[in-house]
């Protein structure tokens, strides 16, 4: 006997028939004979409706708040799923983050998961139920208060649990059979991978492929969880995120595993910026003091007349206002002439772990966006990565672009997207 860790994402248990065809997949599992444990997110877009309406009451919730107003989404969906497993006559129990012992540091909206105690959950499955956990949620605990991991969080909440408890596997059931080469919403040619190393995988994520959360790839990596990406609305075999080999099978790693994009970025440029030593660091002092990430820098050539420069850099749009508002307090001090912000860019990025030995992905990559016409504003790159900044709506066709010119399109038919809105 086993025990797995099952994890259904908002579309999955977006109404009360879904909770009733997911409840059905967990009981079959449970009597298939392993221990079944089940994170589950917010019902469809209930997070989103959330913020929504606390946006309506404030423009600026407090986060202790919010992080209360939000861990009511998975509340509801635990209790519902945890009724319709009890109507197929399987036990079952669910509960929230703080009960399941998720122990979290006091960051409000992305709070980290310090330590697991799951001493009710091993409590409800030597009982012989199912245990349901709120995913997304946890408490801190100094100060007894709920916190919630940040967008996305449940995939972390399943893997931590799948580390504390020593699962075999943690199972992250979405919308779509797997991590795809690229999102099959806008590349329906897209292609279904098989196995996907945590490296590459973590670059996909941290890319903007949200089909995982970067942290839930860190947390798997690091304690060696094997992840299974899977559709709850298919009984396909979904993609294997793992670092093992499998006997037989090529050693040789892929040379581009996929491409990914990501437009929740903006741009922001500081304009005629002294050209002497100090001014990057005080620039990007404002900004990190204001507790914003920062992505991709690029500085200008200065002119030589004037001495002066211009430094760009993305940020997450989430954090645009906060890091301008604090460079406009900076201005006098630092000695710049003006900030300008764009929010209408996108991000493109090429993953795969075989380009650190291929000469030419860049050149072919570049060539793919000029011949469709595609305007490049910044480029990163890192060993397994290559990111260019395009204009937002010339995002979609770059993505098709480049993903039929490193021949990942695929020959087997459409990839299917089963539900969900893409928000
Ligand atoms: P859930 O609600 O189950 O957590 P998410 O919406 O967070 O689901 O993640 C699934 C979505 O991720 C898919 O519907 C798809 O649009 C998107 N996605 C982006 N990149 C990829 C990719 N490379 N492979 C698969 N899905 C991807
Ligand atoms: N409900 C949360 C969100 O929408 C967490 C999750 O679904 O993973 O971000
Ligand atoms: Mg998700």
């Amino acid at each position: 006997m086993g025990l797995i860790v099952q994890k259904y994402g908002g579309s999955s248990v977006a109404d009360a028939a879904s909770i009733k065809r997911v409840a059905k997949r967990i009981a079959e599992a449970k009597r298939a004979g392993d221990d079944v444990v089940v994170v589950v997110s917010a019902m469809g877009d209930t997070t989103d409706e959330l913020i929504e309406l606390a946006n309506q009451i404030t423009p600026l919730p407090p986060s202790r708040e919010m992080d209360i107003l939000l861990t009511a989404g998975e509340r509801i969906s635990m209790s519902l799923l945890a009724m319709a497993i009890a109507n197929l006559g399987v036990e079952a129990q669910s509960f929230t983050g703080q009960q399941a012992g998720v122990l979290t540091d006091d960051v409000h909206g992305r709070a980290r998961i310090i330590d697991v105690r799951a001493s009710r959950i091993r409590q409800a499955l030597d009982g012989g139920a199912v245990a349901i956990v709120a995913g997304f949620q946890g408490v801190n605990e100094q100060t007894n208060d709920v916190t919630t991991l940040g967008r996305g969080g449940s995939d972390t909440t399943a893997v931590a649990l799948a580390a504390a408890l020593r699962a075999d596997v943690c199972e992250i059931y979405t919308d779509v059979d797997g991590v795809f080469s690229a999102d099959p919403r806008i590349v329906p040619s897209a292609r279904k991978l098989d196995r996907i190393t945590y490296e590459e995988m973590l670059d996909m994520a941290a890319s903007g492929a949200k089909v995982l959360m970067l942290r839930c790839v860190e947390y798997a990596r690091r304690n060696q969880v094997p992840i299974h990406v899977r559709s709850s609305f298919s009984g396909h075999v979904g993609t294997l995120v793992t670092d093992e080999v499998v006997e037989g099978e090529s050693m040789e790693q892929p040379i581009i595993s996929g491409v990914a994009h990501d437009r929740s970025e903006a741009k922001v440029t500081v304009v005629g910026v002294p050209d002497v030593p100090g001014t990057a660091a005080q620039i990007f002092e404002v900004v990190a003091a204001a507790d914003v990430n920062i992505d991709m820098i690029v500085q200008n050539v200065s002119a030589a007349k004037t001495g002066l420069t211009d430094i760009s850099f993305t940020l997450p749009a989430a954090d645009g206002q906060k890091a301008t508002a604090a460079l406009a307090v900076a201005q006098d001090r630092i000695g710049f002439e003006s900030v300008q912000y764009d929010d209408t860019i996108g991000k493109l990025s090429l993953i795969g772990a075989g380009m650190k030995s291929h000469p030419g992905v860049s050149a072919k990559l570049f060539g793919a966006l000029r011949d469709a016409g595609i305007n490049i504003e910044m480029i990163s790159t890192s060993e397994i990565r290559v990111s260019v900044i395009t204009r937002s709506d010339q995002l979609d066709d770059a993505v098709r672009a480049v993903h039929t010119a490193f021949g990942l399109d695929s020959s087997e038919g459409e990839a299917v997207v089963y539900g969900g809105t893409g928000r």
